[in-house]
């Protein structure tokens, strides 16, 4: 079975996946980190025939006895019941699109299977969690719709008022069963701050209140299997499965976290590439122009949900790679918006393929790569969100409107539901205690 450390605990004690799943962050403030992992033969993804099969067959190796089979099956099956295709834009380079879960953005693999884990073990100690989220893009909405429902979870879910957009907006304030959202009257970062307050608040202290952020181990998990879908969609089509690159467009790196473990779990990945937008700490470190962790402030760009100045996965990646390792297996580049608005251009005027403006950073990053090293290995970048979510970076870059999308149609006829609150721990307060 596999046990999960903190990153900053020397004596590596060991916890069960229910506790760093349930807990979120270590107590000593680290990141939960498997003490192993688990080494795979690659049929269990070139032989699996859904995404679900896949998920299975590779999670039980990680999750088996805690979560047993059965119920495994039937939550994975639950959560995965999206297509995630790899499309071919070239010869030697392939897209996979994450982008077809309901919020239309890769966070859903995570946030549906997490919820349905924490549902699993909530259900057996006969507890419940009120998860609380500060959110500014896609882990909100995908958050709310992966947990809306579960009986034994409640999410409240704080976004900035006015300074997100119209879409973003609606996929948060969308009537859900077990979801309130708030609308706070300040930035992203009092809502970080209320919800941080409401942690350590001794007035709510008895609230069973819990976080779903992106550094949950149980996130990262759902998030390798993408990979090896990938890997044998690419084999389907003739290619050979060991020769292949990744492209990933990163924030808070946990996406690309999700590809490490992938490739630790067995499936050989020649190099990753890490896409950043203009917050260029992990690329300066790959460069080797930053030795250690900094803080930086977060730098607002057209690709907002990867918006991060410093990635809290750094410090899991250190860990389970240290820096020789990483800068010898990844390649970084940090991508301008102009860049990334002129290579949404270029890359709908090439292949006729039209990307919202994280996928572009890919793109963009994955060309730079390619002109520099001359590596032409497979690549298959990753297609992060759908460009239907991001309109206004699609018609100023392309003087086009985007083309309509069912999801994001529909959810302006559904019921909404929205408190307008001020950036303060008491009003947090009251709704949590009312
Ligand atoms: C969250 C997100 C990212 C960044 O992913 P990380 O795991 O934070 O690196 C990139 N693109 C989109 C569309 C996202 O929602």
């Amino acid at each position: 079975m596999i046990r999960y450390h903190s990153t900053r605990d020397p004596r590596k004690t060991p916890v069960r996946f229910e506790d760093a799943l349930l807990k979120g962050l270590a107590p000593d403030g680290g990141l939960y980190v498997p003490d192993g992992i688990p080494s795979l033969d690659p049929t269990n993804w070139l032989s699996a025939d859904s995404l679900p099969e896949l998920g299975v067959s590779v999670l039980r190796r990680w999750l088996e006895p805690e979560v047993p089979l059965s119920a495994l099956e039937s939550i994975l099956h639950d959560a995965l019941d999206f297509p995630c295709p790899l499309v071919q834009l070239s010869e030697d380079l392939f897209v996979l699109e994450l982008f077809h879960g309901p919020t239309l953005s890769f966070k859903d693999f995570a946030a549906r299977t997490m919820a349905r884990l924490m549902q699993h073990f909530l259900r057996q100690r006969g507890e419940r969690r009120i998860i609380l989220v500060a959110t500014s893009g896609d882990t909100g909405s995908a958050v709310a719709d992966g947990f809306a429902g579960q009986d034994n979870i409640e999410v409240v879910l704080l976004y900035p008022l006015g300074k997100v957009s119209d879409v973003q907006e609606r996929q948060l304030i969308v009537r859900r069963p077990g979801v309130r959202a708030l609308a706070v009257r300040g930035s992203f970062d009092d809502c970080q701050r209320m919800v941080k307050e409401a942690f350590v608040d001794r007035e709510l202290a008895h609230l069973p209140l819990s976080s779903a952020n992106s550094i949950n181990i149980g996130r990262l998990l759902p998030q390798s299997l993408y990979y090896l879908w990938a890997v044998r969609q690419l084999a389907q089509r003739g290619l050979d499965p060991n020769q292949v690159n990744f492209c990933v467009p990163s924030g808070n790196l946990g996406n690309l976290t999700g590809g490490v473990l992938a490739a630790l779990m067995g499936q050989p990945v020649h190099r990753f590439l890490a896409a950043h937008n203009a917050n260029h700490f992990f690329p300066d470190f790959l460069a080797g122009k930053v030795e250690a962790y900094e803080f930086h402030p977060t730098i607002a760009t057209v690709s907002n949900a990867m918006d991060v100045g410093s990635p809290s996965n750094f410090e899991r990646l250190l860990h389970l790679l240290g820096p020789e390792r990483m800068r010898a297996w990844f390649w970084g580049t940090t991508v301008s918006d102009e860049a990334t608005l002129e290579r949404m251009r270029e890359t709908h005027r090439t292949y006729g393929y039209l990307a919202c403006p994280h996928t572009a950073v890919g793109l963009e990053a994955l060309a730079r790569y390619r002109a520099q090293t001359g590596d032409r290995t497979p690549l298959i970048t990753l297609a992060c969100a759908h460009p239907a979510k991001f309109p206004d970076a699609v018609s100023s870059a392309l003087g086009i409107a985007v083309p309509k999308e069912e999801a994001l149609e529909t959810l302006w006829q559904r019921e909404t539901q929205v408190t307008t609150v001020e950036p303060s721990l008491q009003a947090l307060r009251q709704v949590l205690l009312s």
